[in-house]
Protein backbone atom coordinates (compact mmCIF):
# COMPACT_ATOMS: atom_id res chain seq x y z
CA UNK A 1 0.00 0.00 0.00
CA UNK A 2 2.49 2.26 0.75
CA UNK A 3 4.89 2.09 -2.05
CA UNK A 4 1.68 2.60 -4.44
CA UNK A 5 0.93 5.25 -2.68
CA UNK A 6 4.93 6.45 -2.83
CA UNK A 7 4.48 6.31 -6.64
CA UNK A 8 6.34 2.64 -7.36
CA UNK A 9 4.24 0.53 -9.85
CA UNK A 10 3.06 -2.92 -7.61
CA UNK A 11 1.90 -6.48 -7.97
CA UNK A 12 0.36 -7.68 -5.23
CA UNK A 13 0.81 -11.14 -5.49
CA UNK A 14 -1.17 -14.13 -3.25
CA UNK A 15 -2.22 -16.99 -3.52
CA UNK A 16 -5.31 -17.05 -1.46
CA UNK A 17 -8.78 -15.67 -3.03
CA UNK A 18 -9.86 -12.47 -0.43
CA UNK A 19 -11.07 -12.13 2.33
CA UNK A 20 -9.35 -15.08 3.71
CA UNK A 21 -8.87 -16.59 7.29
CA UNK A 22 -6.04 -16.42 8.97
CA UNK A 23 -4.82 -18.68 12.36
CA UNK A 24 -4.42 -15.79 14.69
CA UNK A 25 -5.60 -14.14 17.99
CA UNK A 26 -7.29 -11.68 16.03
CA UNK A 27 -6.21 -8.95 18.58
CA UNK A 28 -4.36 -6.33 16.98
CA UNK A 29 -1.99 -4.32 19.57
CA UNK A 30 -1.96 -1.11 20.59
CA UNK A 31 1.09 -0.49 18.71
CA UNK A 32 -0.48 -2.09 15.44
CA UNK A 33 -3.21 0.65 16.09
CA UNK A 34 -0.77 3.97 16.47
CA UNK A 35 1.24 2.62 13.03
CA UNK A 36 -1.44 2.12 10.84
CA UNK A 37 -3.29 5.57 12.63
CA UNK A 38 0.47 6.91 11.44
CA UNK A 39 -0.57 6.03 8.22
CA UNK A 40 -3.57 7.51 7.65
CA UNK A 41 -5.53 4.09 7.75
CA UNK A 42 -8.20 3.29 9.92
CA UNK A 43 -8.83 -0.41 11.22
CA UNK A 44 -12.57 -2.21 10.55
CA UNK A 45 -14.58 -1.52 13.27
CA UNK A 46 -13.66 -4.32 16.09
CA UNK A 47 -13.97 -4.57 19.83
CA UNK A 48 -12.01 -2.30 22.15
CA UNK A 49 -9.34 -4.35 24.18
CA UNK A 50 -7.87 -3.31 27.37
CA UNK A 51 -6.19 -4.56 30.60
CA UNK A 52 -5.36 -8.43 29.82
CA UNK A 53 -5.24 -11.45 32.74
CA UNK A 54 -2.71 -13.64 32.95
CA UNK A 55 -3.39 -17.04 34.62
CA UNK A 56 -0.73 -18.50 36.70
CA UNK A 57 -0.13 -22.49 36.58
CA UNK A 58 -2.02 -22.31 39.96
CA UNK A 59 -5.06 -20.53 39.26
CA UNK A 60 -3.66 -17.17 40.36
CA UNK A 61 -4.92 -14.10 38.50
CA UNK A 62 -2.57 -11.39 37.62
CA UNK A 63 -3.86 -8.10 35.75
CA UNK A 64 -1.96 -6.55 33.29
CA UNK A 65 -2.78 -2.80 33.22
CA UNK A 66 -3.51 -1.35 29.53
CA UNK A 67 -2.10 2.26 29.45
CA UNK A 68 -1.64 4.86 26.99
CA UNK A 69 1.87 5.83 26.21
CA UNK A 70 2.76 9.02 24.11
CA UNK A 71 3.08 6.99 21.32
CA UNK A 72 0.52 4.59 21.49
CA UNK A 73 -3.78 4.20 22.77
CA UNK A 74 -4.36 2.08 25.97
CA UNK A 75 -6.08 -0.38 24.10
CA UNK A 76 -6.14 -3.05 21.04
CA UNK A 77 -8.89 -3.96 18.85
CA UNK A 78 -10.32 -7.60 18.57
CA UNK A 79 -10.72 -8.35 14.99
CA UNK A 80 -11.35 -11.30 12.87
CA UNK A 81 -8.32 -11.46 10.60
CA UNK A 82 -10.73 -12.34 7.48
CA UNK A 83 -11.89 -8.76 7.97
CA UNK A 84 -9.08 -7.00 8.86
CA UNK A 85 -6.39 -8.94 6.20
CA UNK A 86 -9.39 -8.20 3.38
CA UNK A 87 -9.29 -4.33 4.73
CA UNK A 88 -5.62 -4.30 4.76
CA UNK A 89 -5.38 -5.86 1.05
CA UNK A 90 -8.27 -3.40 -0.21
CA UNK A 91 -6.31 -0.40 0.69
CA UNK A 92 -3.21 -1.49 -1.11
CA UNK A 93 -5.50 -2.00 -4.36
CA UNK A 94 -7.21 1.30 -3.71
CA UNK A 95 -3.79 2.83 -3.28
CA UNK A 96 -2.91 1.39 -6.83
CA UNK A 97 -1.41 -2.32 -6.32
CA UNK A 98 -2.58 -4.44 -8.97
CA UNK A 99 -3.94 -7.43 -7.08
CA UNK A 100 -2.79 -11.04 -8.46
CA UNK A 101 -4.22 -14.25 -7.50
CA UNK A 102 -1.54 -16.90 -7.65
CA UNK A 103 1.14 -19.07 -6.01
CA UNK A 104 4.85 -18.06 -6.34
CA UNK A 105 6.87 -20.70 -7.12
CA UNK A 106 10.22 -19.15 -7.40
CA UNK A 107 12.15 -16.71 -7.51
CA UNK A 108 15.68 -16.01 -9.50
CA UNK A 109 17.49 -12.62 -10.48
CA UNK A 110 14.49 -9.69 -11.89
CA UNK A 111 12.06 -12.29 -11.91
CA UNK A 112 9.29 -13.75 -10.42
CA UNK A 113 7.49 -16.84 -11.84
CA UNK A 114 4.43 -18.65 -10.00
CA UNK A 115 2.98 -21.80 -10.47
CA UNK A 116 0.80 -21.81 -13.25
CA UNK A 117 3.45 -20.41 -15.14
CA UNK A 118 2.69 -16.66 -15.37
CA UNK A 119 6.16 -14.14 -14.74
CA UNK A 120 6.91 -10.61 -13.76
CA UNK A 121 10.44 -9.26 -13.89
CA UNK A 122 10.56 -7.14 -10.95
CA UNK A 123 13.30 -4.16 -9.53
CA UNK A 124 12.59 -5.66 -6.21
CA UNK A 125 10.57 -8.05 -4.51
CA UNK A 126 9.03 -7.64 -1.10
CA UNK A 127 8.55 -11.02 0.54
CA UNK A 128 5.37 -10.56 2.85
CA UNK A 129 4.81 -14.36 2.62
CA UNK A 130 4.28 -15.56 5.76
CA UNK A 131 6.73 -17.72 8.40
CA UNK A 132 7.65 -20.52 5.27
CA UNK A 133 8.30 -18.05 3.14
CA UNK A 134 9.16 -19.22 0.08
CA UNK A 135 10.76 -15.90 -1.38
CA UNK A 136 13.34 -16.21 1.82
CA UNK A 137 14.53 -19.55 1.24
CA UNK A 138 14.23 -19.35 -2.40
CA UNK A 139 16.66 -15.96 -2.13
CA UNK A 140 18.81 -17.91 0.63
CA UNK A 141 18.20 -15.52 3.28
CA UNK A 142 16.62 -18.58 5.86
CA UNK A 143 18.72 -20.65 8.09
CA UNK A 144 16.21 -23.19 8.95
CA UNK A 145 18.26 -24.78 12.00
CA UNK A 146 19.06 -21.23 13.50
CA UNK A 147 15.21 -20.20 13.50
CA UNK A 148 13.52 -19.76 16.63
CA UNK A 149 10.12 -21.42 15.26
CA UNK A 150 6.30 -22.00 17.24
CA UNK A 151 3.55 -23.05 16.19
CA UNK A 152 0.12 -21.86 17.21
CA UNK A 153 -3.28 -23.25 17.29
CA UNK A 154 -7.06 -21.74 18.07
CA UNK A 155 -10.92 -22.09 17.92
CA UNK A 156 -13.64 -19.82 18.00
CA UNK A 157 -16.21 -20.14 21.06
CA UNK A 158 -19.43 -18.91 21.15
CA UNK A 159 -18.97 -17.22 24.65
CA UNK A 160 -19.27 -13.49 25.60
CA UNK A 161 -15.54 -13.12 27.36
CA UNK A 162 -14.65 -9.92 28.64
CA UNK A 163 -11.11 -9.26 28.95
CA UNK A 164 -8.09 -11.47 27.64
CA UNK A 165 -6.89 -13.69 29.56
CA UNK A 166 -2.93 -15.29 28.96
CA UNK A 167 -2.96 -18.75 30.67
CA UNK A 168 0.91 -19.71 31.38
CA UNK A 169 -0.05 -23.89 32.08
CA UNK A 170 2.36 -26.92 33.26
CA UNK A 171 0.86 -29.91 31.14
CA UNK A 172 2.00 -32.12 34.04
CA UNK A 173 2.43 -32.10 37.63
CA UNK A 174 5.37 -29.05 38.31
CA UNK A 175 6.24 -29.23 34.44
CA UNK A 176 5.56 -25.91 32.38
CA UNK A 177 4.02 -25.96 29.07
CA UNK A 178 6.71 -24.16 26.77
CA UNK A 179 4.71 -21.70 25.69
CA UNK A 180 0.94 -20.51 26.48
CA UNK A 181 -3.13 -20.59 25.39
CA UNK A 182 -5.37 -17.66 25.66
CA UNK A 183 -8.59 -17.19 25.54
CA UNK A 184 -9.53 -13.59 23.82
CA UNK A 185 -12.56 -11.72 23.55
CA UNK A 186 -13.31 -11.43 19.54
CA UNK A 187 -16.46 -9.94 17.78
CA UNK A 188 -19.75 -10.57 18.89
CA UNK A 189 -20.33 -12.86 21.45
CA UNK A 190 -17.65 -15.38 19.84
CA UNK A 191 -14.42 -15.61 21.75
CA UNK A 192 -10.99 -17.25 20.26
CA UNK A 193 -9.28 -20.00 22.29
CA UNK A 194 -5.93 -20.86 21.40
CA UNK A 195 -2.22 -22.66 22.87
CA UNK A 196 0.85 -21.77 21.17
CA UNK A 197 4.08 -23.90 21.77
CA UNK A 198 8.15 -22.40 21.20
CA UNK A 199 9.77 -24.81 19.18
CA UNK A 200 13.83 -23.11 18.76
CA UNK A 201 14.84 -25.30 15.89
CA UNK A 202 12.93 -28.34 15.92
CA UNK A 203 9.41 -28.28 14.25
CA UNK A 204 8.68 -31.66 14.85
CA UNK A 205 7.24 -30.90 18.11
CA UNK A 206 4.41 -28.26 16.88
CA UNK A 207 2.20 -31.46 17.24
CA UNK A 208 1.92 -30.61 21.12
CA UNK A 209 0.16 -27.09 20.16
CA UNK A 210 -2.55 -29.66 18.29
CA UNK A 211 -2.67 -32.82 20.69
CA UNK A 212 -2.84 -30.56 23.96
CA UNK A 213 -5.24 -28.04 22.78
CA UNK A 214 -8.47 -29.92 24.76
CA UNK A 215 -6.34 -30.50 27.93
CA UNK A 216 -5.65 -26.72 27.42
CA UNK A 217 -9.38 -26.03 27.08
CA UNK A 218 -10.40 -28.69 29.79
CA UNK A 219 -7.58 -26.11 32.25
CA UNK A 220 -9.66 -23.32 31.29
CA UNK A 221 -13.18 -24.89 31.56
CA UNK A 222 -11.76 -26.07 35.11
CA UNK A 223 -10.71 -22.23 35.96
CA UNK A 224 -14.36 -21.25 34.64
CA UNK A 225 -12.67 -19.06 31.59
CA UNK A 226 -14.05 -21.54 29.28
CA UNK A 227 -18.21 -22.05 28.92
CA UNK A 228 -18.84 -24.48 26.03
CA UNK A 229 -17.40 -26.49 23.03
CA UNK A 230 -15.04 -25.12 20.97
CA UNK A 231 -15.86 -25.21 17.46
CA UNK A 232 -14.86 -28.36 15.52
CA UNK A 233 -12.45 -26.91 13.09
CA UNK A 234 -9.80 -25.49 14.57
CA UNK A 235 -6.91 -23.88 12.43
CA UNK A 236 -3.02 -23.73 13.10
CA UNK A 237 0.06 -21.45 12.17
CA UNK A 238 3.63 -21.30 12.68
CA UNK A 239 5.58 -18.34 14.06
CA UNK A 240 9.28 -17.20 13.36
CA UNK A 241 9.93 -15.42 16.22
CA UNK A 242 13.16 -12.60 17.63
CA UNK A 243 14.79 -12.38 13.73
CA UNK A 244 16.91 -14.78 14.71
CA UNK A 245 17.44 -16.74 11.68
CA UNK A 246 16.45 -15.14 8.71
CA UNK A 247 18.46 -12.06 7.14
CA UNK A 248 15.87 -9.74 6.21
CA UNK A 249 17.02 -8.16 3.04
CA UNK A 250 19.81 -9.13 0.58
CA UNK A 251 20.18 -7.83 -2.84
CA UNK A 252 16.77 -7.31 -4.74
CA UNK A 253 14.73 -9.13 -1.79
CA UNK A 254 13.50 -7.88 1.48
CA UNK A 255 11.03 -9.78 3.72
CA UNK A 256 8.69 -8.56 6.11
CA UNK A 257 6.47 -9.34 8.68
CA UNK A 258 6.67 -12.95 9.21
CA UNK A 259 8.67 -14.08 6.65
CA UNK A 260 11.62 -11.78 8.27
CA UNK A 261 10.40 -13.24 12.03
CA UNK A 262 10.01 -10.36 13.40
CA UNK A 263 7.63 -11.95 16.12
CA UNK A 264 7.92 -10.58 18.84
CA UNK A 265 9.78 -13.40 20.95
CA UNK A 266 7.84 -12.83 24.59
CA UNK A 267 4.12 -12.87 23.25
CA UNK A 268 4.24 -13.48 20.01
CA UNK A 269 2.50 -10.94 18.50
CA UNK A 270 3.06 -10.24 15.13
CA UNK A 271 0.83 -7.40 13.30
CA UNK A 272 2.40 -4.87 15.53
CA UNK A 273 5.79 -5.90 13.99
CA UNK A 274 4.68 -7.20 10.81
CA UNK A 275 3.24 -3.56 9.99
CA UNK A 276 6.45 -2.01 11.17
CA UNK A 277 8.85 -3.99 9.38
CA UNK A 278 6.62 -3.71 6.26
CA UNK A 279 6.57 0.59 6.46
CA UNK A 280 10.65 0.49 7.26
CA UNK A 281 10.78 -1.53 4.03
CA UNK A 282 8.23 0.65 1.86
CA UNK A 283 10.44 3.88 3.21
CA UNK A 284 13.93 2.01 2.29
CA UNK A 285 12.89 1.27 -1.26
CA UNK A 286 11.32 4.80 -2.52
CA UNK A 287 14.15 6.60 -0.37
CA UNK A 288 17.04 4.34 -1.79
CA UNK A 289 15.63 1.84 -4.35
CA UNK A 290 19.80 0.71 -5.45
CA UNK A 291 20.69 0.12 -1.67
CA UNK A 292 17.39 -0.74 0.23
CA UNK A 293 18.43 -3.56 1.23
CA UNK A 294 21.17 -2.32 3.73
CA UNK A 295 19.01 0.68 4.48
CA UNK A 296 16.09 -1.78 5.85
CA UNK A 297 18.29 -4.06 7.53
CA UNK A 298 19.29 -0.66 9.03
CA UNK A 299 15.98 0.11 9.87
CA UNK A 300 15.16 -3.17 11.64
CA UNK A 301 18.36 -3.12 13.96
CA UNK A 302 17.54 0.00 15.24
CA UNK A 303 13.32 -0.93 15.62
CA UNK A 304 12.54 -4.72 16.19
CA UNK A 305 16.43 -5.30 16.40
CA UNK A 306 17.04 -3.45 19.63
CA UNK A 307 13.76 -5.48 21.27
CA UNK A 308 15.01 -9.02 20.12
CA UNK A 309 18.56 -8.42 21.13
CA UNK A 310 17.00 -8.59 24.66
CA UNK A 311 13.83 -10.91 24.55
CA UNK A 312 15.12 -13.45 21.73
CA UNK A 313 17.86 -15.32 23.91
CA UNK A 314 15.61 -15.13 27.10
CA UNK A 315 12.68 -17.14 24.67
CA UNK A 316 15.19 -19.60 24.01
CA UNK A 317 16.38 -20.67 27.30
CA UNK A 318 12.46 -19.96 28.53
CA UNK A 319 11.20 -22.89 26.04
CA UNK A 320 14.39 -24.92 25.95
CA UNK A 321 15.35 -25.32 29.88
CA UNK A 322 13.81 -27.84 31.97
CA UNK A 323 9.98 -27.93 32.26
CA UNK A 324 10.33 -28.04 35.87
CA UNK A 325 12.01 -24.40 36.27
CA UNK A 326 9.23 -23.31 33.31
CA UNK A 327 6.62 -24.34 35.74
CA UNK A 328 8.64 -22.50 39.06
CA UNK A 329 9.11 -19.21 36.45
CA UNK A 330 5.42 -18.97 35.43
CA UNK A 331 4.10 -19.56 39.08
CA UNK A 332 6.40 -16.95 40.41
CA UNK A 333 5.57 -14.51 38.05
CA UNK A 334 1.72 -14.84 38.91
CA UNK A 335 2.54 -15.06 43.02
CA UNK A 336 0.66 -13.17 45.39
CA UNK A 337 2.83 -10.57 46.09
CA UNK A 338 5.59 -10.36 43.19
CA UNK A 339 2.71 -10.90 40.31
CA UNK A 340 1.07 -7.48 41.12
CA UNK A 341 4.19 -5.90 41.58
CA UNK A 342 5.29 -6.65 38.65
CA UNK A 343 2.53 -6.48 36.86
CA UNK A 344 2.60 -2.61 35.12
CA UNK A 345 6.44 -3.43 34.03
CA UNK A 346 5.51 -6.94 32.90
CA UNK A 347 2.95 -5.37 30.51
CA UNK A 348 4.92 -2.23 29.02
CA UNK A 349 7.89 -5.16 28.73
CA UNK A 350 6.34 -8.34 27.17
CA UNK A 351 3.81 -6.52 24.98
CA UNK A 352 7.03 -4.28 23.99
CA UNK A 353 5.30 -0.99 24.29
CA UNK A 354 8.93 0.46 26.74
CA UNK A 355 9.71 3.18 24.05
CA UNK A 356 6.74 5.57 23.90
CA UNK A 357 5.69 4.78 27.08
CA UNK A 358 5.29 7.83 29.81
CA UNK A 359 8.11 8.56 32.00
CA UNK A 360 7.81 7.44 35.61
CA UNK A 361 8.98 4.47 37.80
CA UNK A 362 7.14 1.81 35.89
CA UNK A 363 8.95 2.56 32.58
CA UNK A 364 12.56 2.90 34.03
CA UNK A 365 11.61 -0.91 35.89
CA UNK A 366 10.96 -1.92 32.41
CA UNK A 367 13.94 -0.65 30.25
CA UNK A 368 16.33 -1.69 33.12
CA UNK A 369 14.86 -5.27 32.60
CA UNK A 370 15.35 -4.80 29.20
CA UNK A 371 18.56 -3.60 29.53
CA UNK A 372 19.43 -5.99 31.85
CA UNK A 373 18.39 -8.57 29.50
CA UNK A 374 20.36 -7.46 26.44
CA UNK A 375 23.55 -7.18 28.88
CA UNK A 376 22.58 -10.65 29.99
CA UNK A 377 22.85 -12.80 27.01
CA UNK A 378 24.54 -10.73 24.85
CA UNK A 379 27.30 -13.88 24.26
CA UNK A 380 25.03 -16.55 23.95
CA UNK A 381 24.31 -18.76 19.99
CA UNK A 382 20.97 -16.80 19.69
CA UNK A 383 22.40 -13.62 19.91
CA UNK A 384 25.27 -14.28 18.47
CA UNK A 385 23.29 -15.56 15.39
CA UNK A 386 21.16 -12.47 15.83
CA UNK A 387 23.65 -10.36 15.16
CA UNK A 388 24.85 -12.32 11.99
CA UNK A 389 21.24 -11.80 10.78
CA UNK A 390 20.89 -7.94 11.42
CA UNK A 391 24.41 -7.67 9.53
CA UNK A 392 23.14 -8.82 6.76
CA UNK A 393 26.10 -11.34 6.94
C1 LIG B 1 -2.58 -19.13 16.10
C2 LIG B 1 -1.88 -17.80 16.01
C3 LIG B 1 -2.32 -16.75 16.80
C4 LIG B 1 -1.74 -15.48 16.66
N1 LIG B 1 -2.28 -14.44 17.37
C5 LIG B 1 -1.84 -13.18 17.15
C6 LIG B 1 -2.51 -12.06 17.75
O1 LIG B 1 -3.54 -12.19 18.44
N2 LIG B 1 -2.01 -10.81 17.51
C7 LIG B 1 -0.90 -10.64 16.72
O2 LIG B 1 -0.46 -9.48 16.57
N3 LIG B 1 -0.28 -11.67 16.12
C8 LIG B 1 -0.73 -12.94 16.29
N4 LIG B 1 -0.14 -13.98 15.63
C9 LIG B 1 0.95 -13.70 14.66
C10 LIG B 1 0.34 -13.10 13.38
O3 LIG B 1 -0.72 -13.91 12.93
C11 LIG B 1 1.40 -12.99 12.29
O4 LIG B 1 2.55 -12.42 12.82
C12 LIG B 1 0.90 -12.14 11.12
O5 LIG B 1 -0.17 -12.78 10.46
C13 LIG B 1 2.04 -11.89 10.13
O6 LIG B 1 1.50 -11.33 8.95
P1 LIG B 1 2.23 -11.57 7.56
O7 LIG B 1 1.48 -10.72 6.59
O8 LIG B 1 3.69 -11.41 7.69
O9 LIG B 1 2.01 -13.11 7.21
P2 LIG B 1 0.64 -13.89 6.93
O10 LIG B 1 -0.47 -13.25 7.70
O11 LIG B 1 0.96 -15.32 7.18
O12 LIG B 1 0.37 -13.67 5.39
C14 LIG B 1 1.15 -14.29 4.42
C15 LIG B 1 0.39 -14.24 3.10
O13 LIG B 1 1.26 -14.76 2.08
C16 LIG B 1 0.51 -15.60 1.24
N5 LIG B 1 1.47 -16.57 0.65
C17 LIG B 1 2.22 -17.48 1.29
N6 LIG B 1 2.99 -18.17 0.44
C18 LIG B 1 2.69 -17.69 -0.80
C19 LIG B 1 3.17 -17.98 -2.11
N7 LIG B 1 4.08 -18.93 -2.34
N8 LIG B 1 2.66 -17.31 -3.16
C20 LIG B 1 1.72 -16.34 -2.96
N9 LIG B 1 1.24 -16.01 -1.74
C21 LIG B 1 1.73 -16.67 -0.67
C22 LIG B 1 -0.54 -16.23 2.13
O14 LIG B 1 -1.67 -16.65 1.38
C23 LIG B 1 -0.86 -15.09 3.09
O15 LIG B 1 -1.96 -14.32 2.65
C24 LIG B 1 -0.68 -15.27 15.76
C25 LIG B 1 -0.20 -16.35 15.00
C26 LIG B 1 -0.79 -17.60 15.11
C27 LIG B 1 -0.30 -18.74 14.24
Amino acid sequence: MLLARGGARVVLVDKARFPRDKACGDLVGPRALALLSSLGLEPPAGRSVGAMVALGPTGRRVVLPARAGLTYPDHGLAVSRYRFDGWLRDAAVAAGAEPIEGRVSTVQDDTVELDDGRRFTTQLVVGADGATSLIGSAAGLVDRAAVLWGFAYRAYVHQAVERPVIALWNDAPGQGFPGYGWIFPGESDVANVGLGVGLRADRSGAHRAVHQFHAFCRHLEQHQLLAGPVEDRPLGGWLKIGMVGTVAARGRVLLVGDAAGVVNPLQGEGIAPAVASAAAAAGAILANPGTAAAHYRQALAAGPGRFAEATAALHAAAIGGPPRRLALLTTALTAPVIGPAIAAPWALLWNDLVGGAPPGATTRAASLALRLSRTANGRTAVRRQLRRDLQGS
